[in-house]
């Protein structure tokens, strides 16, 4: 029997693990994907915002040339922490039920089963994207992830959203030669755009190389074109890709299902902020998972603090 199972082996999965380890508790991080899955898919081009240094886990050194990391950084930093440190992952196993029973937990993978004395929840929010909910979301030419910009030159694409990560693709597919059109619901770019990126897209909407509709909301996708509903009633454009850059979700229904209460305006999952347990005694959550549909207010700075905390808790209960 493990005294801990955690789930999900991004940062703050591996966070914890080094916690764990550093305390003598026995433990394994079982992730679906490769090691650090969220990061491994985000854009090829990624910087983070932070600075290295805030993105350490186990106080290991994030040394990098530049002071903000990018995605390849981050990377190999994560692989370098894990592997040196010998944590016990079991990769491309995905957790598909956790149940209690006298104390003691049972989690069901797609390739074992184990026991544990406590679960750390620490999924994330990057596999479950936003629905547009309109006709013709489900064409393969309408994308939730990006990876590269250097498939979409000479390409009409549209992009729905104006946060950080919609506005990086607005610029960078712009900037290798795509026709952009961004469908904003707002009156403006929004105000979380990274403060050194947002001059940027403005003066290219002012200018007039990057088009943009506020206000507005995608409509309908067909093979050849778009509909944008805008102030001005719809109109009707050309277009090769849609980007729908409207965010994603953490697994609201895995964590129904585990048996964790969620609030009934933003699912923001029940949990102790001092010791991070869920109404569930003895299951935790650490990272990103916490926030609900309010993703924007966790992330690695901020949440790496919970290892520690998770594992200050179970070490004083035993
Ligand atoms: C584009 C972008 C830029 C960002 N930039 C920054 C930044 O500059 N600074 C910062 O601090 N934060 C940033 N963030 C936020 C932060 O990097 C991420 O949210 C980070 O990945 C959170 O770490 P985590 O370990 O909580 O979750 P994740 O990294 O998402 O890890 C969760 C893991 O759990 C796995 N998993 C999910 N369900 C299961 C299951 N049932 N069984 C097994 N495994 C499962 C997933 O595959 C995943 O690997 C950014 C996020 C995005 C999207």
């Amino acid at each position: 029997m493990l005294d801990i199972l955690i789930i999900g082996g991004g940062p703050i999965g591996l966070a914890c693990g080094l916690a764990a380890q550093k305390a003598g508790l026995s433990f394994v991080i079982v992730e679906k994907g490769c090691l650090v899955n969220s990061l491994y898919n985000y854009p090829s081009t990624m910087t983070f915002f932070s600075t290295s240094e805030k993105l350490e886990i186990g106080g290991v050194p994030f040394v990098t040339v530049h002071n903000k990391p990018t995605r390849n950084d981050a990377l190999e930093y994560y692989r370098r922490v894990a592997l040196s440190n010998n944590l016990p992952l079991n990769l491309f196993e995905e957790v598909t039920n956790v149940k209690s029973e006298n104390g003691i937990y049972t989690i069901t993978t797609s390739k074992a089963t184990y026991q544990a004395k406590r679960v750390i929840l620490s999924t994330g929010f990057y596999d479950i994207a936003v629905n547009l909910d309109i006709p013709g979301e489900e064409l393969p030419k309408v994308k939730h992830y990006y990876q590269d910009p250097h498939f979409y030159t000479l390409q009409k694409v549209v992009v729905v959203g104006s946060s950080n990560s919609a506005i990086d693709v607005a610029l960078e597919t712009y900037r290798k030669g795509a026709e952009v059109t961004l469908v904003i619901r707002g009156a403006e770019v929004s105000n979380r755009v990274k403060y050194w990126v947002r001059p940027d897209i403005i003066n290219r909407i002012k200018e007039g190389s990057i088009k943009a509709h506020f206000n507005s909301n995608l409509d309908a996708v067909r093979e050849r074109e778009v509909d944008i509903k805008t102030p001005e009633g719809i109109i009707t454009i050309p277009n090769d890709y849609v980007m729908a850059m409207t965010g994603y979700k953490p697994n609201f229904n895995f964590l129904k299902k585990l048996g964790i209460i969620l609030s009934e305006d933003k699912f923001v999952p029940q949990y102790n902020p001092e010791t991070m347990e869920t109404n569930l005694p003895g299951l935790y959550l650490a990272g990103v998972v916490c926030g609900g549909l309010d993703t924007h207010l966790w992330f690695i700075e901020n949440s790496r603090i919970h290892a520690d905390m998770i594992i200050n808790d179970i070490i004083t209960k035993d």
